[in-house]
């Protein structure tokens, strides 16, 4: 008779300054997009779990804030929303772009995990953006450093070598339960989810402050008696003229924006949607503890 193999599970924090791919990283790995990407700093603003469904085991992913240096209070509270994952998980997988090297912003980033005892796998990705022996020098420089147990290179965006990282990660897991069912692959709400897709298409479509200066809160979500989902969401920014810069020339913008996140929306309930969004500005929202807690954490004891 062959004895049935334990089951390991825990939890793993996706830890890197902004832009190395963390959040593209999640969603390659859970196999669903779960967190929002971009190209801009700063995407990522609250702690968002991915589940990995494995034969025999389960990955809880973490994926943070990109840990830097900064003055303003949203930032501060997004550093703290990542640091404080640190003391609550099995795994570290720290992140580092590829192509960029290790850097300053890379150097503080270790420095904020000095005290921590879990261990950390370092994550080199983006290697689809250079030639082979400059990984390797990359590697070898990193090696040197004797701060990780494991060093990875992978691209996130082209799903390479994400079978050798689960593979790597799950043996750092100790035995444990199945936390979560199978079909779940988040904890998030709806409406985080729903928000943080708005919130994605006006990054990927606004320059300059805009994108920054924009929280997205899902006020209500609910079917209609004819099964279409409505959607009513109000876009916070910071001055009038980030408001008329996000309706655009003759509302264009708006519409833009509302008719690609509603496509979204749509594939990932299977449902017709109607998306009503609203604009408003709040001064310096960013800078004030209260805005930021009701915008940005409503559900985070931050
Ligand atoms: P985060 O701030 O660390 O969460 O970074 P994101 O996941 O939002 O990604 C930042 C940018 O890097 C996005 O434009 C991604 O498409 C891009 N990116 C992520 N992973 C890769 C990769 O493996 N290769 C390349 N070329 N780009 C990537
Ligand atoms: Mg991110």
């Amino acid at each position: 008779m062959s004895q049935s193999k334990s089951f390991r599970s825990g939890y793993a924090s996706i830890i890197g300054r902004p832009n190395v791919g963390k959040s593209t990283l999640l969603n390659e790995l859970v196999t669903q997009k779960v967190a929002a990407t971009s190209n801009r700093p700063q995407t990522t603003r609250n702690k968002i779990i991915g589940v990995v469904h494995l034969a025999g085991a389960q990955i809880i992913l973490v994926d943070t804030p990109g840990i830097h240096k900064s003055e303003r209070a949203l930032n501060e509270m997004m550093v703290k929303a990542s640091l404080s994952t640190f003391g609550d998980v099995e795994l570290l997988l720290v992140l580092i772009d590829a192509a960029e090297g290790f850097c300053q912003e890379d150097e503080f980033v270790l420095k904020t995990m000095e005290h921590t005892t879990a261990p950390k796998i370092l994550v080199i990705n983006k290697i689809d953006l250079i030639p082979k022996p400059q990984l390797l020098s990359l590697m070898e420089e990193m090696h040197s450093k004797s701060f990780f147990k494991e060093i990875i290179p992978v691209s996130a965006l082209k799903a390479d070598g994400m079978e050798e990282l689960k593979k790597l990660i799950v043996g750092y897991l100790p035995e444990g339960p199945e936390y979560f069912p199978k079909d779940m692959v988040t904890d998030c709400s709806e409406t985080f989810l729903v928000g943080e897709i708005i919130r994605e298409k006006v990054l990927n479509l606004t320059r300059f402050e805009v994108p920054h200066s924009v929280a997205v809160v899902v006020e209500s979500m609910e079917e209609q008696t004819n099964g279409v989902i409505r959607v009513d969401a109000t876009i916070y920014t910071e001055k009038t003229s980030q408001r008329k810069i996000l309706i655009g020339e003759g509302g264009n913008m708006l519409t833009t924006i509302g008719r690609i996140a509603r496509k979204e929306i749509e594939k990932r309930f299977g449902a017709q949607v109607y998306l009503k969004l609203f604009i408003k500005v709040k001064s310096n929202w960013r800078d004030q503890k209260q805005a930021i807690r009701e915008f940005v954490y409503p559900n985070d004891s931050l």
